[in-house]
């Protein structure tokens, strides 16, 4: 009796193990030696090198597994290859049939998936048992569904061909869910890498893939260090790269893939802000903390990690914090109730200790509370660090472990200001009880994935992804699936050019020599119209007073523009932002498509014109200007009608409440037109844009620009607000190249040529944005399929999933 007292009083737990012997016989089933699994078999390479599969907790060597060399990835990737000829030819609905059988052979040896999880990667098995598994066998439930409606819903998509998929240590088995489950859907092959830390699971469910009878090479797993990850990126056999990561490697993946024509995705770090409003539920909000930093202790790439308090309650909720951490169990990960395991390595443990001690350097109050650690393993306890710049580093840098930073914040304007205060921009949790405000501010963090009143929240039906230098590309929900697809007309790019360091360097233009006189001395001269640029709504002149002639097929001199410069796209950019603030993006669809079908009929209106000035700057028939004017009239019409049709979806997650996918625009748009058709390329770029609320920063066509600057003309009598669209003339690779590096443009769409297309890629990874490009191939603007449409809206938007729960 008085030890039931005695429990109620202290609220106590005894241990609850889970037994690993299931886990112990598969490893010994294995000899606890691991090759690589590559076409449905178990291949040893000769004189292979391993390394130790360790179990964090307690230090156990639980396998050796395989490092894998060039000769592996080579064999891998060719099995992928091979696969691929019959598996992207299989008919959806078999498809459905494999990813439905393999999701059932995960439940049926969950358990054995949980337990090892746990023991690889130090994870509780209450989350691994509850959260991981669950989530992975989703993925393919939900993913088999797209593959059965693939051929009827995705029509104009085909598959993109060998996926190569490198993925971290901190939620192993769900990172591989996200992968795979979509990339075989859709018909392609995959190459996976797990990370070093945890290898172990990912060999269990290749073999647990075989058994559900999935074709030989559709899903090869070879083990390595992050050589064997940069051979899978380089391989040349390779079409597309899939990464989930740190930013730093993410970068150094943009670089390698750079101009090579392999679609990439990232999905990258982190430091999310959990924002307590003082009308919120605050027990409720601690709990919230609890969930957002000390699941998976801490190595959570949406891990919300700065915790940002209305100040007025700050001290209250803070101590309540404090409470809640005395009563944290954290231990052996296979005890069912911990709340914290163990860090998955030494250095990790390292890591997060010196970030600690930094935090503490930095002027912070570093709060642990006063509970046991096992003696032996890698555990850390939950941290709260108080009293911290918002500039710290400890605030701004991703800690991935059981660290928790706060500030404190008055309005809503200012908690707004601080949560965007960060270079990553992947989730945000956001707790009032007024769901208006909650609403508002979900819709002014820029990140991802933002849960209202709740945290951490996943499901196969909808989308995770970053902002900004947190990556870019979805994995889950239909949005993910294009990650894993390529439109039905074109080929797997394969641009060939070589590199010239000087990339984008310009001279400016001197004066033209025409070979048809201006003045034959019998009449007058024409009235010279002086070159200028469109920046802010107003024709400005070119910074550095340079001109280029643009002269006629046959060399004659049609007219003249200002040869732009740095400081030009710097003014076009500072433009577009002012135009983005003051609340382009906020006007709701149906005014911008009322502008959108006013620039069309302007456009119409001046018909004649432009058919002129095409015929002239091109020497093409009359019959070819005019079928160019008209399908840019019709061009404008169709992103009218997308101006209100596009702007998200309700998901169907497993949420008890409302998931919301919201097509948000990218932010400043910096464009790059290509020379064929100079009216068309100009405006099948410029109008998806500005009609999904970017505002954009355009270089016309380089050798054509005349028609753009027309044009302006057109979006002065449109009603078009100044500065949504901003025209810079001049050398389009000098002037990429500032666009491309300047920190205030979120996106750059380039379509020049193969060479410029590297650059472009090459440099945007400085601030990871995202980037669309060309590759110098050719594209038919006239046809609809290639030149309007969804791939277009796409590109000009980001998804963001807005997750709130209903109910008392
Ligand atoms: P990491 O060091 O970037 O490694 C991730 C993976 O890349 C591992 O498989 C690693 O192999 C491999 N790799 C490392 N360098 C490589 C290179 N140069 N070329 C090719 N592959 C390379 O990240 P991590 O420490 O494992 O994971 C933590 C990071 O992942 C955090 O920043 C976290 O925020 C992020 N994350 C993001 C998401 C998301 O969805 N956004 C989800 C989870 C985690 P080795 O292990 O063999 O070195």
């Amino acid at each position: 009796m008085s030890k039931i007292l005695e429990i109620f009083n202290t609220m106590e737990y005894g241990p609850a193990p889970e037994a690993p012997d299931a886990v112990k016989a598969w490893l010994d089933e294995h000899g606890r030696k691991f090759g690589l699994f590559i076409n449905n078999e178990w291949v040893m390479p000769k004189g292979a090198k391993f390394y130790s599969s360790i179990n964090p907790s307690n230090g156990e060597l639980l396998a050796e597994t395989t490092q894998a060399g060039q000769k592996e990835v080579d064999a891998a990737v060719a099995a992928a290859r091979e696969a691929f000829g019959t598996w992207s030819k299989t008919p959806g609905v078999t498809r459905a049939r494999y990813l439905y059988a393999i999701a059932r052979n995960l439940q049926k040896h969950s358990r054995l998936l949980a337990v090892l999880e746990s023991m690889d990667n130090g994870k509780p098995i209450r989350e691994s048992r509850d959260i991981d598994v669950p989530l992975l066998a989703r993925h393919f439930y939900y993913y088999a569904g797209w593959a059965q409606l693939m051929e009827t819903e995705l029509r104009d998509y085909q598959s993109v061909g060998v996926v190569g998929q490198i993925i971290p240590w901190n939620f192993p088995l769900l990172m591989l869910a996200w992968k795979i489950a979509p990339a075989i859907a859709m018909g392609n092959t995959v190459v996976l890498k797990p990370a070093s830390y945890t290898r172990l699971t990912a060999l269990l469910f290749a073999e647990i893939v075989a058994e559900a009878g999935l074709p030989a090479g559709v899903v090869n797993v070879i083990t390595g260090s992050s050589s064997a990850g940069s051979m899978i990126v380089e391989h040349p056999d390779v079409d597309k790269i899939a990464f989930t990561g740190s930013t730093d490697v993410g970068r150094t993946l943009r670089k390698q893939t750079a101009g090579s024509g392999k679609k990439l995705s990232l999905e990258l770090g982190g430091k999310s802000p959990f924002v307590v409003f003082d009308d919120a539920d605050l027990d409720g909000a601690v709990e919230g903390v609890v969930d957002a930093i000390w699941f998976n202790q801490g190595q959570v790439c949406c891990a919300g990690s700065r915790l940002i308090v209305q100040e007025n309650i700050a001290a209250k909720f803070i101590q309540k914090l404090k409470n809640r951490m005395q009563h944290m169990r954290v231990g052996d990960p296979l005890d069912k109730s911990i709340d914290m395991g163990a860090i998955v390595d030494q250095s990790q443990w390292d890591t997060i200790d010196g970030w600690v001690k930094t935090g503490i350097a930095e002027g912070g109050e570093c709060f642990q509370p006063n509970i046991a650690l096992p003696e032996k393993g890698l555990f850390y306890k939950p941290t709260l660090i108080t009293g911290l710049d918002a500039a710290a580093s400890t605030v701004q840098e991703e800690i991935f472990g059981p660290v928790l930073v706060s500030l404190t914040f008055r309005t809503p304007s200012e908690a707004i200001e601080l949560a965007n205060n960060t270079r990553y921009g992947l989730a945000a949790s956001v707790w009032s009880d007024n769901i208006n405000l909650a609403l508002d501010v979900a819709s002014k963090i820029k990140a991802g994935s933002v849960w209202v009143n709740c945290t951490n929240q996943f499901d196969g039906a909808s989308g995770f992804g970053g902002y900004r230098e947190s990556g870019y590309g979805r994995e889950g929900g239909r949005e993910g699936l294009f990650e894993y697809l390529r439109p039905t007309w074109m080929d797997r790019p394969r641009p060939e050019f070589s590199v010239n360091e000087k990339w984008g360097g310009h001279v400016p233009t001197l004066p033209s020599q025409p070979t048809t006189a201006r003045a034959n001395g019998h009449s007058l001269p024409p009235i010279d119209r002086t070159p200028k640029m469109y920046i802010g709504g107003k024709q400005v002149r070119p910074d550095g007073a340079y001109t280029s002639s643009v002269l006629s097929a046959k060399g004659k001199l049609v007219g003249q523009v200002g040869d732009g410069n740095r400081k030009d796209i710097r003014d076009a950019v500072e433009a577009a932002h002012k135009a983005r603030t003051s609340g382009w993006a906020m006007r709701h669809g149906y005014n911008r498509s009322q502008i959108l079908y006013f620039i069309a009929e302007n456009l119409d209106a001046r018909n004649a014109e432009f058919v002129k000035r095409i015929v002239e700057m091109t020497g093409r028939t009359q019959k070819s200007a005019q079928a160019e004017v008209d399908a840019s009239v019709e061009r404008l019409f169709t992103y009218a009608a997308w101006a209100d049709k596009y702007g998200g979806t309700v998901q169907e997650t497993t949420l008890r409440g409302i998931t919301v996918a919201v097509n948000e625009p990218m932010g400043v748009v910096g464009i790059a037109c290509p020379d064929e058709n100079p009216l068309l390329g100009f405006i099948s770029l410029m109008a998806p844009a500005i009609a999904r609320g970017n505002s954009v920063v355009i270089i016309p066509s380089q050798k054509y620009p005349l028609s753009a600057m027309d044009f302006y003309q057109v979006l002065d009598t449109s009603d078009v607000p100044g500065g949504v669209v901003n025209i810079v003339t001049g050398d389009r690779d000098h002037l990429v190249k500032t666009l491309v590096q300047h920190e205030d443009v979120d996106s750059v769409w380039y379509f020049g040529s193969a060479e410029g297309s590297y650059h472009v890629e090459n440099e945007s990874a400085a601030n990871m944005k995202r980037t669309w490009t060309g590759y110098g191939l050719p594209r038919n603007w006239m046809s609809r399929e290639q030149g309007e449409g969804h791939e277009f809206l796409h590109e000009a938007t980001q998804v963001k999933n807005i997750w709130v729960p209903t109910g008392e």
